[in-house]
This record gives structure tokens, C-alpha cells and sequence, in this order.
């Protein structure tokens, strides 16, 4: 057998732990359709079946979002899309070639849709040419879905996932099969993907830049999430090193736990509100686990994503209600659908800038019906009252009088169909937006709490794409207008006597925290897996002592200065095993 050498590379630590387990290559956008014969008739013809079914849903989906942006005659391609994949005559033909040829599905399906493509590219008519690229995006979608469904088959237990980029949906699903840690060419600190893992405790490194073609399927790779290095066929010496350290992360845990009723409160008795943020359901026992006092968080988006189509009020209300009678007497907060950007949206509707687009509160007001299905769903499973609704990516003060405005229209058609809601429901914003950010005070006097979303403040103060590893270093969470606009909004907040909390991803940041506290902030929420370390921190602080490093930040003129003195902070005064870890 070849001997393999052992080979480290470097990227961006994106998720803590440590993993050791074969690799398992998902190279997606790589694979060519050969005309390869099926071993398997009868699981041909159902994989083609779950495709075109696949298909029908995600354009369902998008019909309705598109429905009322782009007009009824420009959505009327998606429901022209629809009705082909409905085409008996297709689909027959599609399947008579399967059983007669014994080719693979994708390159049936290629085959017979080009045909159309082809003629009706060789028309003189514009119009036919036109619709031709409609066939097209059809054709391409059963193929995604057709080799989807081949991917995610093929992957079995316990590997790590080496993948040039992944989306936050295939991290979902990925962990439903038991993924112990991802490994990603692109992607940066703050993308969904990366906040997932963390969310579900796999180990991630992102933004290796040559990963995939670096690691051969079945290499055996150790991820180590706290340093951002995998190490590529490691020596038994190594990996003897990496299980101790395993051992070690164990025996931690189990410490942290025991502080678990405790209250997270510094030295000098100024208690900090720590909460979770949920992004899929399955954290919800992590959250129990680590007795969060609430969910800070709900991001809403994941249903949307999972449900394939649109959820409806029915739906949307079991959830909810679910959330809130598990986390009962802790309050949930619910985030309204923050769709657009790096989340969710289908591909079809993607714009050249998202994240400066149709996104979050945008989205929602283009959409009342879906925003409103939404709001009504959410009241519904207030009734026990302890549910927060919270509205993302507000930019102006005209975004906060409507979504008001269509709450009170939700609340008023539930009064009249006699259904029990909480009528002093608390509706909050994020505020993740420069321009929101410098009227805290204005728009605080319209709501009852802020969330603070660093994860995008960040991006649009400083003009830096979260998800994009060449420009991380720019993404600066230290950087002086970032701790200066965080002041603002805390003390505009806290001097209009609403709740100030922050949800985004600086709140679990181990050097960001003492910071933070000493700028004011008294309710974190972050995922669930961070609590217990953070708790560990805040106790061993004194607020005073934070208060005096939050003014020291302030008077800072550049990241450097302010990281150094957090840095040095940290390595000073918390003098235990969490020391060792980063
Ligand atoms: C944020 O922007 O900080 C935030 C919490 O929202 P998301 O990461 O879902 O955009
Ligand atoms: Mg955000």
C-alpha cells in the first residue's frame, strides 16, 4: 500500500472541537452525466420519481415568493415550469427510456429534455428561444436533485465532509447523518453554513482554499476547530495527541456542567441574561442540556427550508408552539423569516448583490401574505405568553411603522375569530444595519427590545461579505467603529428603558465577552453548545474591572490595539484550562 504522508493545512477555525474520521469528498458542482448503466431498475425509477417531486416543491416555493415581488405574468414561468414537470408524456417517455436503455436517470433526463431545447433553440421565433432556457432551468434542476439524492445516499456514518463550499441546508442534513466535521475550501466565520456547525457541535474548518484537492476520499483527517488546522493522513503518533486532547474536551465538559444552576453573575453580582440561539430544531436538546434561560434567537428560515413548500399557519403554529411549551417558563424569541442573502432563497431568485437585496424585512413587506401567515402563527402560539417576535435587517423607520401595522391587523383578525393570543406579545428588531443602528433611539420608542446582529452590522459597517474567506481578515469584530456603534446602540436602548441584548455571532466570541459586558450589554444569546464556557467566563469577572476595559476599548484608534488589549485581557485574568484550549 502507497504510504501516505502526513500533511497539515491551515484555514479559518469556524466551529470548536476536534475530530478525527475518514474524509468523504462532496465534490457537487464536479460531476459529469455519463450515460453509465443502473444496476438497480426499480430504485432508478424512484430516484426519478423523489427528483421530480423535489422539483415540483422547490418551484411551488418559489412561485409564491415570487408571486407578489415580480408580478403574476413573470411568475407565471415557475408555474409554466410546473406543469411541465407535470407532463405525463415527459415523464412516460423519460421512464420507457430508463427501462429500455438501463441508462442512469441523469443522463436520460439530459438526453430526452435537449431534444426539446435544441429545436426550440433552432427556431426563428424569439419567443421560442426564450422559453428554451425555462426548459433548460428544468432539466437542470432534476439533474441537481437526481444527484442529490445519489450524494447524499452515498454518504455513510462518521466521516468529514470536504466540500469546496456548503450551504446551510446540506450542513443540516449532513448532520442528520451523523457528519463529524466539516472541512470547506470557501466560506467564512459568520456564514450560515459555518454558524450552523457550530449550532449542532461539529467541528468545522473553512476557507482552505485547496481542500478538495488536497484530501482523497477515505484519507484519515483530524479536524481541529479551535486552531483551524486538519491534518491529512496523520501518523499514529499524531493522532495518539488529538485523543488526548479529545479526552481532555471531555473531561472539560463534564466540569462545565456542573455549573450548569448556577447563575451566570461576575464577581460583584451583575447578572447577565445568557440565552440560545436555535437554528435547527435538533439543538433544542442541547438547549435543555445546557440550561439556557431562553431562546434569544429562533431563526426562522430553517423551517421555510425544510418544509420544501410553504408552510402554512397550521403548520408554522405547531412549531411554534412546540418551542414554546419546551422551553416554558423561559421565553422564546421568534425571529420573522429572514429569507435572502446567503439563506434560503432559491436558486432562481438569486441577484447579483444578495446581500444587499431582496432580503429579511424587504422580503417580508413585498410578501404581506407570507409575512402575515407568519405574524398570525406567531401569535396564536403566544397565548401562553412567552413568546417575543422580532423582526431582522430593519433599515428605516417606515419598516418598523408597517410590520407594526400588519401585527395589528394579525391581532385584530384573531380578536374577531375568537383566537387566544398574547395581546401585549413584546415585538422587538435586530439591529444589524448601520442606519438602524444610529437611530436606536428613534426607533426604540416604536418597539420593545433590540437584538443586536453583529454578524451583518459588521458586514455593512464595514463593507465586508461575512462569507467570503479572501476578505476575513477585513471582517473585524475589534475594529474601533464596531466597538464605538456598539456603545451607541446599548446606551440609546438602555436611555429609552428597552431591553438591549445581542445575537449575533460576537456574543460567543470567549474575547469579545468581557468587553461587552463592560459596554453595558446584560442578555447574550449565543448557541447553545457556547453557554457553559461563557458562563465560566462571566463568573470569574468583576464588572467594575469590565466596565474600566470597555472605556480603555473605546479610547482605541485601531483593531490592533483593541485586539491586543482583549487578548491580553483574557490571557491575564482567565487563568484556568479554557486557556489551553484556544
Ligand atoms: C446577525 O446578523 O448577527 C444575526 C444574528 O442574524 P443572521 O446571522 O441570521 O443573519
Ligand atoms: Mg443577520
Amino acid at each position: 500500500m502507497e504510504h501516505k504522508t502526513e500533511t497539515k493545512l491551515k484555514g479559518i477555525a469556524a466551529a470548536p472541537g476536534i475530530s478525527i474520521a475518514g474524509a468523504f469528498l462532496y465534490k457537487k458542482e464536479k460531476e459529469e452525466i455519463t450515460d453509465g448503466n443502473i444496476t438497480d431498475l426499480e430504485e432508478a425509477l424512484v430516484n426519478l420519481d423523489i427528483a421530480l417531486a423535489q422539483s415540483k416543491k422547490e418551484l411551488r416555493k418559489i412561485f409564491a415568493l415570487a408571486v407578489d415581488k415580480l408580478g403574476e405574468k413573470r411568475a407565471a414561468i415557475f408555474e409554466a415550469q410546473i406543469m411541465i414537470l407535470d407532463d405525463p408524456v415527459l415523464i412516460a417517455s423519460l421512464k420507457e427510456r430508463i427501462i429500455k436503455e438501463k441508462k442512469l436517470p441523469e443522463y436520460i433526463v439530459e438526453d430526452e429534455i435537449s431534444k426539446y431545447t435544441d429545436i426550440m433553440n433552432h427556431s426563428h421565433e424569439v419567443y421560442m428561444k426564450e422559453r428554451s432556457h425555462d426548459i433548460e432551468d428544468i432539466k437542470n434542476r432534476i439533474i441537481r436533485n437526481l444527484k442529490k439524492k445519489k450524494w447524499t445516499s452515498r454518504i455513510t456514518n462518521d466521516v468529514v465532509v470536504i466540500t469546496s463550499n456548503i450551504s446551510p441546508s446540506d450542513t443540516v442534513l449532513f448532520s442528520r447523518m451523523n457528519v463529524k466535521g466539516y472541512v470547506t475550501d470557501f466560506g467564512g466565520l459568520t456564514s450560515h453554513a459555518a454558524i450552523v456547525a457550530r449550532s449542532l457541535n461539529i467541528p468545522a474548518v473553512v476557507g482552505l482554499h485547496e481542500a478538495t484537492n488536497r484530501i482523497v476520499e477515505g484519507d484519515g483527517v483530524i479536524v481541529d476547530g479551535f486552531h483551524g488546522e486538519v491534518i491529512i493522513n496523520p501518523t499514529e503518533e499524531t493522532i495518539k495527541i488529538y485523543e488526548r486532547k479529545i479526552e481532555q474536551l471531555h473531561k472539560y465538559d463534564e466540569e462545565l456542567y456542573k455549573l450548569r444552576d448556577l447563575p451566570a453573575a461576575t464577581i460583584d453580582g451583575k447578572e447577565i441574561q445568557l440565552l440560545a440561539n436555535l437554528d435547527v430544531t435538533e439543538e433544542m436538546d442541547f438547549i435543555v442540556h445546557n440550561c439556557a434561560s431562553g431562546i434569544g434567537l429562533v431563526r426562522t428560515e430553517q423551517i421555510f427550508e425544510e418544509y420544501e413548500e410553504f408552510p402554512d399557519e397550521e403548520k408554522q403554529y405547531e412549531v411554534y408552539k412546540k418551542l414554546a411549551e419546551q422551553i416554558y417558563p423561559g421565553t422564546v424569541t421568534i425571529r420573522a423569516f429572514d429569507i435572502g442573502g446567503d439563506k434560503v432563497l432559491p436558486v432562481d431568485l438569486q441577484e447579483p448583490n444578495p446581500m444587499l437585496g431582496w432580503r429579511g424585512v424587504r422580503l417580508l413587506l413585498d410578501n404581506p401574505h407570507l409575512f402575515k401567515t407568519q405574524i398570525r402563527a406567531v401569535l396564536r402560539a403566544s397565548a401562553h405568553k412567552n413568546i417575543q417576535f422580532m423582526i431582522p435587517m430593519i433599515a428605516s423607520i417606515e419598516e418598523v411603522l408597517e410590520s407594526q401595522r400588519l401585527i395589528g391587523e394579525c391581532k385584530k383578525e384573531l380578536a374577531a375569530e375568537k383566537k387566544h393570543f398574547d395581546k401585549n406579545i413584546q415585538i422587538g428588531i435586530m439591529i444589524e444595519v448601520p442606519s438602524a443602528a444610529l437611530m436606536t433611539k428613534e426607533f426604540s420608542g416604536e418597539i420593545d427590545f433590540i437584538s443586536i446582529g453583529t454578524n451583518d452590522l459588521i458586514q455593512y459597517l464595514l463593507a465586508v461579505d461575512r462569507g467570503n474567506d479572501i476578505v476575513s481578515k477585513q471582517y473585524q469584530e475589534f475594529h474601533p467603529a464596531v466597538v464605538r456603534i456598539l456603545q451607541h446602540i446599548i446606551k440609546e436602548g438602555k436611555n429609552a428603558g428597552i431591553l438591549v441584548s445581542m445575537c449575533g455571532e460576537m456574543a460567543a466570541d470567549v474575547f469579545a465577552v468581557p468587553l461587552l459586558i463592560g459596554l453595558g450589554l446584560e442578555s447574550l444569546s449565543v448557541s447553545a453548545s457556547a453557554i457553559p464556557q461563557i458562563k465560566k467566563i462571566i463568573r470569574s469577572l468583576s464588572f467594575s474591572e469590565l466596565q474600566k476595559l470597555a472605556d480603555d476599548c473605546l479610547k482605541l484608534k485601531s483593531e490592533q490595539e483593541i485586539n491586543v488589549m482583549l487578548h491580553d485581557f483574557f490571557n491575564n485574568k482567565i487563568q484556568d484550562q479554557i486557556k489551553n484550549l484556544f
